[in-house]
């Protein structure tokens, strides 16, 4: 199984090359940022309690998370893989991860879109003028988003350094130079 970590900042473009990786290499991709989303439109109790976190910007807890995003895994068994979009986004996010992927092989690859932070900013606030997301119109909260990123974040892409698994990708060009890097990666898992 290929069990696929697609990393980055927010706004680094994971969303978008996610659903171009999906078709190619036939595998499920699960956004924690979209279920999210999807609970918050929904006003579930799980979109409730989400999106008090989001608006400003901070990290939703990871029991919430986790929570949401083992089911996710649960309902879909047969599936020739993952790209996880979103997720781990810290340490005992990673930790339960691993656990949940130990019988399928683990954790393959982290692709980490790199793009640096003022390309970030700008992307973000552009997205935010026709996405009506809120976290996407407000410098300070967007600002939050890439120091939490750097702070509780980065630490899992160093997780996987350990277990020789994470690869930088550069992120910026156009989104066909983006997605050709990435597969040059896939081809070889
Ligand atoms: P982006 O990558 O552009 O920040 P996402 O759609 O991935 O956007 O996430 C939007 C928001 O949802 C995050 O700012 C955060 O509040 C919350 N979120 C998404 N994934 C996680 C996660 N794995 N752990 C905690 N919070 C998360």
């Amino acid at each position: 199984m290929i069990n696929l970590i697609l990393f980055g900042p927010p706004g680094s473009g994971k969303g978008t090359q996610a659903e171009s990786l999906v078709k190619k290499y036939n595998l499920l991709h699960i956004s924690t940022g979209d279920l999210f989303r999807y609970n918050i439109k929904n006003s579930t109790p799980l979109g409730l309690e989400a999106k008090s976190y989001i608006d400003k910007g901070d990290l939703v807890p990871d029991s919430v998370t986790i929570n949401m995003l083992k089911a996710k895994v649960d309902e879909n068994p047969d599936v020739k893989g993952y790209i996880f979009d979103g997720f781990p986004r810290t340490i005992p996010q990673a930790q339960a991860l691993d656990e949940l992927l130990s019988p399928s092989g683990g954790v393959s690859s982290l692709l980490m879109l790199d793009v640096p932070d003022e390309e970030l900013v700008k992307r973000l606030l552009n997205r935010g003028k026709t996405s009506g997301r809120a976290d996407d119109q407000d410098d300070q909260i967007v600002r939050n988003r890439l120091s939490n990123y750097k702070k509780d974040t980065i630490p899992v892409f160093d997780y996987y350094v350990d277990e020789g698994k994470s690869v930088k990708i550069w992120g910026v060009g156009s989104l066909e130079e983006v997605f050709a890097r990435l597969s040059l990666e896939l081809d070889r898992l």
